[in-house]
């Protein structure tokens, strides 16, 4: 018997087929070597695993709630809707679950300072979260452009004892943030931890981050089970870099009959340049230390990308969803920006919920998917965070007039 994908996907050596690896500076390779270490000792070790079942459930809020979406159901009329809702952890999305694995290695490796990159500011306020709850140094390198437009964000990580650094490099967006962090770690290789912010980089964050966030699936087949005494027929969830994807699909893998859908970000349609969907033009490529696809301009740089969604925004995607993608283990599709802004909108007045507009590209999908399927099945998607942290996106989008009328307001009393 070969190996199954749920041991292809979390593995020590970090190559998933042709994608994955460890394309870093040779000065790097023996704190990636550490840290795949630590890792995979530490998963092995009871009570490191026990301290963070103690953590999720008494800090992030786990488990999460698996939701009958009854008034969408109806609505859609088809397949029965289910949500298992990540927006109601602490910090309003699953990226604490791999920041607060990856803080507890960094403790057990000695660690005092941890770094990380961020682009919309969310991964830099969940690794702030978790450095203030360990009392641990946090530095979050931002890309200057980022860094003016993120303002909210960089004002709570502060709050949070976190200095936040503009990288006035390159484009000065996220990709700038990832090297200066790159740099700093290789000066500062004994005291520091780079926390890497979903299922992509060098061996082993793809698969370290897939390990940490995989609970969500976990949860999901037990309350499925519990709720509907049986395994779910469809799987949806929105693909950024893949690590809410990844660890809502992980437990379901090896199960044939349970059919799983990843939403990219199609922005403003995937004919032009505008969007994020790698597996629809992308291609190959090693970029940022990992094999890979990404989108890329005729030189082979890294294209510029958009979506409505801040975390889809992005031109890489991390080497295990490659590897799924080759494999057709699981189906990708896309959602544009007006049909995930038209999601958020339905699910807020169908269930009263607002998803993050990441989030929104699988409700979009389920809105399309769902009228299709016979009402026998099920269906259930992955509402990855919740919208909240969307409210200038929002109200601009839907051009609220009152809203930037407060918005002028609030500038004069400043
Ligand atoms: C960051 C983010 C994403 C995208 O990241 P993945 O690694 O693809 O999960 C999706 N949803 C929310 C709410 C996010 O904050």
């Amino acid at each position: 018997m070969g190996a199954t994908l749920k041991e292809i996907l979390i593995h020590q050596d970090g190559h998933f087929g042709p994608y994955g690896g460890r394309y870093v500076p040779e000065i790097l390779v023996p704190i990636m070597d550490d840290l795949r270490d630590a890792f995979f000792t530490a998963i092995q070790d009871d009570q490191f695993v026990e301290e963070l079942k103690y953590l999720h459930k008494h800090y992030t809020g786990r488990p999460t709630p698996l939701y009958y979406c009854e008034n969408l159901t109806r609505r859609l009329g088809g397949a029965q809707v289910y949500m298992k809702n990540e927006g109601l952890l602490h910090t309003g999305a699953h990226k604490i679950n791999h920041c607060l694995g990856q803080a507890l290695i960094a403790k057990k490796m000695g660690k005092t300072r941890v770094i990380a990159e961020t682009g919309a500011g969310q991964h830099g306020l969940a690794t702030a979260t978790v450095c203030a709850k360990f009392g641990l140094e946090c530095i979050v390198y931002m890309g200057a452009k980022d860094y003016r437009r993120q303002r909210p964000n960089v004002f709570w990580m502060e709050q949070l004892g976190a200095t936040v650094i503009p990288v006035a490099e390159g484009g000065q967006t996220l990709r700038d943030a990832i090297n200066a962090a790159l740099r700093d770690l290789i000066s500062n290789p004994s005291n520091t931890h780079y926390l890497l912010g979903t299922v992509c980089g060098p061996n082993p964050y793809p698969a370290m981050n897939t390990y940490f966030q995989k609970v969500i699936g976990e949860e999901t087949r037990e309350q499925m089970i519990d709720q509907t005494g049986g395994l779910p027929d469809h799987m949806i969830a929105c693909v950024g870099g893949g690590s809410n994807a990844l660890g809502f699909f992980y437990d379901f893998l090896d199960d044939p009959n349970v059919k799983l859908t990843g939403v990219e970000a199609g922005g403003k349609g995937v004919d032009g340049v505008e969007h994020a969907a790698r597996f629809e033009g992308g291609k190959v490529g090693v970029v940022e230390g990992f094999k890979s696809y990404f989108l890329q301009n005729e030189e082979g740089q890294l294209a510029d990308t958009h979506s409505i969604s801040a975390g889809l925004d992005y031109a890489g995607v991390g080497p295990q969803i490659s590897y799924l993608k080759d494999d057709g283990r699981v189906r990708f599709t896309y959602a544009k920006d007006d049909d995930v802004l038209k999601a958020y909108q339905i699910l807020a007045k169908t269930e009263g919920v607002f998803a993050a507009l990441e989030s929104s590209h699988a409700v979009a999908e389920v809105i399309k998917l769902t009228p299709t399927l016979d009402k026998t099945k099920t269906v259930v998607f992955n509402c990855s965070g919740r919208g909240d942290k969307d409210l200038f996106i929002v109200t601009k989008e839907m051009q609220d007039e009152k809203f930037s009328e407060y918005l002028r307001d609030q500038v004069r009393d400043v």
